[in-house]
């Protein structure tokens, strides 16, 4: 379409011009995330968080595609992701009191004979011994959290829906956790996220310490037990 008129010239010309202006604006802002996110995955620390988020919350899928272009591997930008998410998250858990948290656990962490029964609150963990969550879960109720094993993430929608938690830690693989926060940012409830060091539908493997230092995030210290270690029996 040709214009004859010169304002109407003039102003197809100055919209072009900020169009490009924006394009190039946003992508010089994705290639600051992908450095940042590069930096961040290489030294082990989340360099910039607050910026980083907003700006990956707007632009995720497009500086996802420049991370894989660069090499990032989908696994490592996941974990990343996750670690954001947790550090952004960690004064807003550590505001909310333990009797208001609840914990997440995966059914896949149990004993291949585990002999817990499925109710409609997850499966009741019966203390067998045979996996870590029989030692694990009285300490972490000692603490005052509510604590599930659950079979999917629909449980997770109905505890909290039932009891109201305004914080909680799930506990999955990479994907069930990075959704489980989306979830958590959707509905406005402080989530944090522990990511299993075995992946898997059976007898999965977490890093306890990784969870013990999550759910101890602002709780006094004097109240922890000396020899707290969710993982020995
Ligand atoms: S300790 Fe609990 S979760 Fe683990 S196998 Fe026994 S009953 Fe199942």
């Amino acid at each position: 379409m040709i214009f004859t008129d010169p304002t109407l010239q003039n102003l197809m010309i100055l919209l072009g011009e900020v169009t490009l202006f924006i394009i190039l604006f946003l992508f010089g802002i994705a290639i600051l995330m992908v450095v940042l996110i590069g930096t961040s995955i290489r030294s082990g620390k989340v360099i910039f968080p607050a910026l980083l988020r907003p700006f990956l919350v707007l632009m995720e899928g497009f500086v996802k595609g420049l991370c894989a272009f660069i090499g990032i591997e989908p696994g490592e930008l996941l974990k990343f992701l996750i670690r954001l998410d947790n550090r952004m998250n960690t004064s807003a858990f550590s505001a909310v009191p333990v009797a208001e948290r609840a914990i997440f656990l995966p059914q896949c962490l149990r004993s291949s004979k585990c002999p817990a029964h499925l109710t409609p609150e997850g499966l009741a963990c019966v203390g067998c011994r045979r996996c870590e969550l029989g030692a694990a879960i009285p300490k972490m109720e000692g603490l005052g959290y509510r604590v599930f094993i659950i079979p999917g993430s629909t449980f997770i929608k109905r505890m909290v829906q039932k009891y109201r938690p305004k914080a909680i830690v799930g506990v999955g693989c990479l994907m069930e956790v990075k959704e489980g926060l989306e979830m958590c940012n959707r509905i406005g409830l402080v989530g944090m996220g522990v990511v299993t060091v075995k992946d898997g539908c059976v007898e999965t493997i977490v890093n306890w310490h990784d969870i013990c230092e999550v759910i101890t995030i602002g709780i006094d210290p004097s109240s922890i037990p000396d020899d707290f270690d969710v993982s020995s029996n």
